[in-house]
């Protein structure tokens, strides 16, 4: 595949950008690529694409639109083996979880949007009115760099299944797998205008297509910094908006859970992806009388945890995308050193001569209201607390400005359901409970507004008509 590309797709034509941005490895810290830096004309054009699509697109039997995102969905299976390894070359995550996290993952989800344009009833009789369920119409999607060809197509998927047309602005870092992606959706034979694809800055292209007046949702998942002058930015013009940002979630353990299993499976969690998920379990609350023994379990956890080259079918952990990134989660971990945190594993030190790569690292003995158990870190960096009582550990849970995600471990499922009921998250996980890529994701408080994924995502790209007669 050519990685070294310098233009956008809009309306079905691929068009050369005025300048271009390096796509960096972040584990050999060696260019791999270019991606086009589109300017604001690219990207109103684009917005023209969309709106020109959009009608014909949003007419079409929901049956016809599925046919085509199951067309996708061959034309990104043809393409994994590339996908896989340029999400490996861009993100620097392992080649293990880049096949099931980046990239299968994401070809899933666009076949449950295709199975949900199928079965989700767009009109409903309710007493003397007819609700129709009607595309919101041209949408904007913007990307972070985490899981860049997941977040895109829980975005693309839902948003092209419900009728939308979309211009999507892929992060800067993560360009790459998004132009193949945008080559699969030509090759699928989506009408043109349908999927636009203008790769550029937040500033330039994405604060374009967040303040359009043509532009009908914004569909934004980032840095909750962002997020708000995101929200902030589409609700002046009363534009639909969708964000999902942040997480700063807890794994709740029990004194009756397998205490091995659940603090294996927490460590797991903050580390995948070398800590960059939004819905890591990255506090660990365990009973007080547990706490040591936790502590050694983690820790051995974590030292056993390979840390390496990405390509490696072996490697656990990559590096973290960029300088700038690894520079502020190491000064996060020497700012809780400093204020008295107990490192069980890891550290600031860096564990190679190339690449960001930080060490799984393990923290215990803060408060839970130290910045370090409080913000998002978006780094291998676990923090584990103890508590007196269930009830203190709801509390605990419940005491910071996120609401994404959480995890409770309990010898008894109705305990366990119990405790759920009281967190105020997004989702919550039961015993080490399997993802489900139809349950509604998204968070409460500073972790957004809106769902993607599933028949909840879906409807997120609707608007509604009540007919009365
Ligand atoms: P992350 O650090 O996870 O990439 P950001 O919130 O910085 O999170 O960026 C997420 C996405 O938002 C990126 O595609 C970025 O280019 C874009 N972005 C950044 N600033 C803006 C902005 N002012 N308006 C719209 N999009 C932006």
């Amino acid at each position: 595949m050519n990685t070294y590309r310098n233009d956008a797709l809009i309306g079905g034509t691929w068009r050369s950008a005025p300048a271009t941005v390096d796509v960096e490895n972040p584990a050999t810290e060696v260019s791999i690529g270019t991606a086009a830096a589109c300017d604001e004309a690219m990207a109103h054009a684009a917005v023209a694409a969309a709106r020109k699509a959009a009608r014909d697109w949003g007419l079409m039997p929901p049956s016809e639109r599925a046919a085509l995102l199951d067309a996708l969905v061959q034309e990104l299976r043809h393409r994994r083996d590339d996908l896989v390894s340029v999400t490996v070359a861009e993100v620097g995550v392992s080649v293990v979880n880049a096949r099931a996290w980046h990239v299968d993952l994401a070809i899933d989800l666009i076949a449950s949007a295709a199975g949900n344009a199928r079965t989700y009833r767009f009109e409903e009789a309710v007493g003397n009115s007819l609700l129709i369920r009607k595309p919101v119409g041209v949408v904007s999607c913007i990307t972070p760099w985490n899981y860049p060809l997941y977040q895109l197509a829980a975005k693309v998927g839902p948003a092209l299944a419900a009728g939308c047309t979309v211009v999507l602005k892929p992060a800067e870092l993560t360009p790459l797998s998004a132009y193949l992606f945008a080559e699969a959706t030509v090759a699928a034979g989506l009408p043109e205008g349908v999927f636009n694809l203008v790769p550029g800055s937040g500033k330039v292209v994405g604060a374009t297509l967040v303040a359009h007046p043509d532009v009908d949702l914004v569909s934004f998942t980032g840095s909750t910094m962002v997020g708000r002058q995101v929200g902030a930015a589409a609700s002046a013009n009363l534009k639909r908006v969708c964000l999902e940002l942040g997480g700063k979630s807890s794994s709740l353990v029990c004194a009756d859970a397998d205490l091995a299993e659940a603090v294996r499976a927490s460590v797991d969690s903050a580390m995948l992806n070398s800590g960059q998920t939004c819905s890591a379990w990255t506090r660990l609350l365990v009973p007080a009388d547990l706490y040591e023994d936790a502590l050694v379990i983690a820790g051995d956890h974590a030292r056993s945890l390979v840390l390496g080259d990405p390509r490696s079918e072996d490697t656990d952990l990559g590096p973290l995308i960029s300088a700038k990134q690894r520079a502020d989660v190491v000064t996060v971990i020497e700012g809780a050193i400093a204020r008295g945190a107990r490192v069980v594993a890891g550290g600031p030190e860096r564990p190679g001569a190339l690449g960001h790569f930080v060490s799984p690292t393990i923290l215990a003995d803060l408060d839970p209201s130290d910045p370090a158990s409080q913000s998002e870190i978006f780094g291998p960096v676990l923090v584990v607390h103890p508590y007196a009582t269930e009830s203190e550990a709801i509390d605990i849970a419940n005491g910071t400005p996120y609401g994404l995600s959480g995890a409770v471990w309990s010898g008894s499922a109705d305990r366990a359901l119990a405790i759920a009921r009281l967190l105020d998250t997004g989702q919550v996980d039961l015993n080490g409970a399997a993802f489900n890529p139809e349950a509604p994701f998204g968070g409460w408080k500073d972790s957004g507004l809106g769902r993607e994924l599933g028949v909840a995502g879906l409807e997120e790209y609707t608007e509604l008509t009540s007919v009365q007669r």
